[in-house]
């Protein structure tokens, strides 16, 4: 007997067999057993997934002479026929190949005449999307109304491409993709019955590959097993499958979280001096970037990964120290140099890029912290709001003038306590100019309001580091209210800075007018807003600078 391939030499031969769509195969045979069969079915789904497999099994259901029964006897002369491939009333059409009106019309011509043995005529029309419209058209009378010995199962991996009035008289499955471990394990079955050595992590790597794909999974096998002489190492199939070894790939993360760049750049020297194709490399390498992203997610993100329990197990202790903002940077760079490998002449270039670049830039901050900062200047802002929200709640009695002078000391005086923006600023060694200056004026404003109004009128200079110039702006009646306090506000600024200050009056009364007056408002207002303590905050949590600063 010639060679079978594996997808052929194990096929499924009654439902029970078919792997991961019992979804479908649970609906089937309760509708053979209840006697309700629709005379058109549409199987969709990518390839590979047992969709002709199924359509095959069905038809073997309906024209069983013992049936129709949901475990046809794999013995009868339908059954055999149908397996062999050579069945007289089960056609199987490739729709495309034959996709045009006459030979739709032929087969209605056909539908007429009654089966040859069996029970049923049954239609198989695989790639049925491939159809011209007026087929389809044709098609379309007949899949209403067909004659009572005639089924119809259509298989199409592009469902959307069908007309929706055929559609509507068909009965719909979906197949889904099968799962890594259900492709291993059938893949281990198989080697069991072929005395075939192979260990887990080829079995896997080749599932892998396979994307979902059964039948693709045994080509794949059919290509190590040709290729392979007495056990086949894992090493073997990551040569013939052109993919980098899985230990490879943890080994090349585990340098990126350690920044290690020089080790990072060997591994893909390395790679690339065993001719590894790098476009196959960069995917490989992206899907196991975009796997721990999701691993980092937390454990109910886990079943969104298509991976053996090891390596699930193997991330999660190499994610567990990483943060998230550098996981995220690393498969956003990956991502976006998705074009360059494709089209560059030197993707192993593009590739190293993407590490250099990911180890010079800065880390992100995450947004977990930029949100815990956000609260933080919230605090700062409105501390009283903050305040009132935690002591919600009924109260009996107003609080007394004591508990309200203990809430007010424990708020200055708790170290965790932000200050509270309407408090006496604690600048203690602020430095010289303006900063300094401004600290002076809220000390005055908080200790002698009318004196801090005047000396809001006043610009204050430093030509040295102990002596301040201070031009008071306005009429007598200011320049003499600032003058009598010198010696107060010399001390203050002796208390703030640490160092003993002389103070120098110059008098400005020739004002000029508005436009002067708004120029020194507009300074006033700019020096107000840097040394702002929440302004302040604000640059210390984020890490930034103040770049400009508009009046409005
Ligand atoms: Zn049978």
């Amino acid at each position: 007997m010639s060679y079978l391939v594996f997808a052929r030499k194990y096929r499924p031969q009654n439902f029970d067999e078919v792997v991961q769509q019992e979804h479908v195969t649970r609906t089937l045979k309760n509708a053979i057993s209840a006697g309700r069969v629709p005379h058109a079915l549409l199987f969709t789904g990518p390839r590979g997934t047992g969709k002709t497999t199924v359509a095959r099994i069905f038809a073997k259901a309906m024209n069983c002479a013992q049936g129709p029964t949901p475990t046809p006897c794999n013995a009868c002369r339908s059954c055999d026929e149908i397996t062999n491939g050579h069945a007289a009333d089960v056609f199987e059409i490739d729709g495309a190949s034959n996709n045009s009106v006459d030979q739709v019309r032929e087969l209605r011509e056909n539908l007429k005449y009654m089966p040859a043995h069996s029970r049923h005529k049954i239609y198989i029309i695989d790639e049925v999307h491939m159809l011209s419209l007026a087929a389809f058209n044709a098609l379309l009378k007949t899949l209403e109304e067909p004659p009572a010995h005639v089924l119809f199962v259509f298989a199409t991996t592009d469902p959307h491409k069908i007309p929706v009035t055929i559609l509507s008289r068909c009965q719909r499955h979906d197949l889904r993709r099968i799962d890594l471990s259900a492709i291993s394990d059938q893949m281990r079955r198989i080697c069991d019955q072929e005395s075939v050595v192979i260990d887990d992590a080829g079995l896997t790597m080749i599932a892998r590959e396979a994307g979902g794909s059964m039948r693709d999974a045994l080509s794949l096998l059919d290509h190590v097993f040709a290729c392979a002489e007495g056990p086949i190492k894992t090493d073997l199939i990551a040569e013939l499958l052109g993919s980098a070894e899985r230990r490879q790939l943890f080994e090349l993360s585990a340098a990126v979280f350690a920044r290690d760049i020089a080790q990072v750049l060997a591994m893909i020297d390395t790679v690339w001096r065993r001719g590894l194709e790098m476009k196959r490399f960069y995917c490989d390498l992206l899907s196991h970037f975009q796997s721990m992203a999701i691993i980092k997610l937390g454990d109910k993100a886990v079943r969104l990964v298509d991976l053996p329990a090891h390596e699930i197990k193997q991330m999660q202790s190499q994610v567990r120290d990483v943060s998230d903002g550098f996981l995220t940077q690393a498969l956003d760079l990956l991502f976006q140099i998705e074009p360059s490998i494709k089209w560059s002449a030197q993707p192993k270039l593009a590739l190293e890029m993407v590490f250099l670049k990911l180890f010079q830039s800065p880390p992100a901050l995450s947004v977990e912290n930029l949100i815990k900062g956000l609260d933080q200047l919230r605090s700062v802002a409105h501390p009283a709001e903050r305040t009132s929200s935690q002591e919600m709640g009924p109260r009996e009695s107003p609080p007394s003038s004591q508990e309200q002078e203990d809430q007010s000391l424990s708020r200055q005086t708790a170290p965790t306590e932000p200050a509270r923006a309407d408090a006496r600023p604690s600048c203690v060694a602020a430095p010289l100019g303006a900063p300094l200056w401004d600290c002076v004026v809220r000390h005055v404003i908080a200790d002698k309001p009318p004196l801090g109004a005047f000396l809001n009128k006043c610009r204050a200079s430093f030509p040295e580091e102990t002596r301040l110039e201070l031009e008071v702006c306005g009429n007598d009646f200011t320049f003499k209210n600032v003058q009598k306090n010198a010696d107060y506000l010399e001390k203050i600024c002796a208390d703030l800075s640490g160092k003993p200050i002389k103070i120098v009056l110059t008098a400005n009364c020739e004002d000029t007018g508005g436009k002067r007056k708004e120029k020194m408002k507009t300074e006033r207002l700019k020096q107000k807003a840097l040394t702002d303590p929440l302004v302040m905050e604000a640059v210390e949590l984020f890490r930034g600078k103040v770049v400009d600063i508009k009046v409005i």
